[in-house]
């Protein structure tokens, strides 16, 4: 039984695996988000825990079960939590989530914990849970506790950036269904993409501000923040492979002791 998905396994298998607190557990972090008419509402999970898996494999890690839903979706970076189809988490709910995963995971033995963020509006959600977590396990005398947060868009390369974009890279903030998302679908997930759906328009551009209740008519109305007529399957296979590079190294050197 040589799954990196811990809910594949047994539990004595899984128990021989991380009870010595050695092995990484990664915990990809997405969302049930609107991702423009060409692709589908799981997008973030999917990415993430596709990376995630070849992570794992590569540095001999678990996967835990993405969690599937995230913090909702703001305007300026991911369309904005009014679209159709976006179901979103409460920070609170998500922070606690996180947290009670991972003290679960402490309980196991595990000591050496990842989360993998697929959805930028998670972010400060998932620090916040880490830190509840270790606070609490602190209190309990276990010190040694270590986690990595990271968001994979992050280890893409300024190398990729300009072979993808050439000198067209919008940033990651209006890259929501965009160039990047849609390319790693066509390469992971081509099923779940219709190219022919794409709409075309120049990236978003916003002031300056946030303004509540959002004023639907700054989100451009394909639901994307840029266009992803520029993804293609080759594209998604280069960003994989920068990601799962980045990631497997930088996990090797965060809990090399
Ligand atoms: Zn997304």
């Amino acid at each position: 039984m040589s799954s990196p998905h811990i809910s594949e396994l047994t539990w004595p298998v899984y128990d021989a695996k991380v009870k010595d607190g050695k092995t990484i557990v990664m915990i990809p972090v997405g969302a049930l988000e609107q991702h423009g008419h060409h692709m589908s509402l799981n997008t973030d999970v999917l990415l993430p825990t596709a990376i995630a898996e070849r992570v794992a494999k590569r540095i001999d890690a678990l996967v835990a079960p993405p969690i599937a839903y995230g913090y909702k979706s703001q305007q300026k970076c991911g369309g904005g939590n009014h679209m159709p189809g976006t179901t979103s988490l409460d920070g609170h709910t998500l922070t606690c989530t996180i947290r009670d995963i991972l003290k679960e995971l402490a309980r196991h033995g595990v000591r050496r914990t990842v989360l993998v963020n697929g959805h930028y509006e998670n972010s400060m959600f998932i620090v916040e849970g880490v830190d509840l977590a270790q606070r609490e396990l602190r209190w309990e005398g276990i010190h040694d506790f270590a986690t990595v947060v990271l968001s994979y868009w992050d280890f893409v390369t300024p190398e990729a950036i300009e072979a993808i974009y050439q000198d067209e890279f919008p940033g990651w903030a209006v890259e929501h269904g965009g160039v990047l998302e849609t390319s790693l679908m066509l390469h992971l997930h081509p099923n779940l993409v219709d190219i022919d759906k794409v709409v075309d328009h120049p990236p978003a551009t916003f002031p300056p501000y946030d303004f509540f209740p959002v004023k639907p008519e700054w989100t451009p109305a394909s639901g994307c923040l840029s266009s992803a007529k520029k993804a293609s399957a080759a594209h998604g296979e280069l960003l994989l492979k920068v990601c799962v590079d980045g990631i497997s190294d930088a996990l090797t050197k965060a809990f090399e002791s």
